[in-house]
């Protein structure tokens, strides 16, 4: 039975895109030692098994060869950086893939910290940093900016991710606006997922309002975008943390993320 045409074309393109990905994979591999300097230089990466590690390795190859960085002011943004930006942006779609990453090309590398340029994060789509002042912007459909001192001065942070925080920004705009619900697989539950955030940005906020001091950073009760991305830095960096503080946002993150990093942390000494 003949297909409709639109699926043809789609099925074109999509064998297209695999096969310029195998070759990119098989033409452009990441150097090793680079490879290896560069996640032994993240401590985020550390208790990845074996076949994590090589995939994490596969996408970020990928990540390189279809973004485009640019350097601000005559920043000079070079390989290391680029190879330690893709391995921890790849992070987060260890489980999801590359395509998740689809709809945008560029990274803007910011010496230092940077002014935002828009300030409407509904209108304009775009979503930047109001507290964390200006180290990061996400753009729906436009480029991630990140200022490399930041991501240098988090380097083995236990609580933060500049890299993660941003591209998590992109997932939440995949479906249009950033509102701390990326697209949900189809074996989740959307109402579960909006009331388990929900009740925990509620807490944070509550707590945030009475001066309590919190575990999980306080920029999180901005929004509910803010919320997710902060989050999602948690996810990655300090699992236990997250996973003791909001239980139930942590196994939401697991399901959408399709990991569970508080397995690669190590075994605690009694
Ligand atoms: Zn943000």
């Amino acid at each position: 039975m003949l297909r409709p045409f639109g699926d043809n074309v789609s099925a074109m393109f999509h064998a297209l895109r695999h096969w310029r990905r195998a070759r990119t994979l098989q033409r452009q591999p990441i150097d090793d030692d680079a490879w290896n300097a560069v996640v032994r230089s993240l401590p985020l990466l550390r208790g990845l098994q074996p076949d994590e590690s090589a995939h994490l390795r596969e996408l970020a190859t990928l990540f390189l060869a279809e973004k485009r960085f640019f350097g601000a002011h005559g920043f000079e943004v070079t390989d290391r950086m680029r190879l330690s930006i893709a391995a921890q942006a790849c992070l987060p779609i260890l489980g999801l893939g590359i395509d998740w990453y689809r709809g945008w090309s560029s990274i803007i590398v910011y010496p230092d910290d940077f002014l935002p340029r828009h300030e409407d994060v509904d209108e304009a789509g775009v979503v930047h940093e109001d507290d964390r002042i200006y180290s990061g912007e996400s753009w729906e459909l436009g480029p991630v900016v990140l200022s490399w001192a930041e991501i240098e001065a988090q380097t083995g942070s236990d609580e933060a991710n500049l890299v993660i925080h941003e591209l998590s920004h992109k997932l939440d705009l995949l479906n249009g606006q950033a509102n701390g619900e990326p697209p949900l697989h189809r074996d989740m539950d959307p109402a579960a997922w909006a009331a388990d955030l929900q009740a925990a940005y509620d807490d944070l906020c509550e707590r945030t309002d009475h001066g309590e001091e919190t575990v999980v950073d306080p920029y999180a009760s901005t929004d509910p975008a803010e919320f997710f991305a902060v989050t999602s830095e948690y996810f990655f960096v300090a699992p236990d943390l997250l996973a003791d503080s909001y239980p139930a946002v942590y196994r939401q993150l697991a399901r959408f993320y399709r990991q569970d990093p508080r397995r690669r942390l190590p075994a605690t000494i009694l």
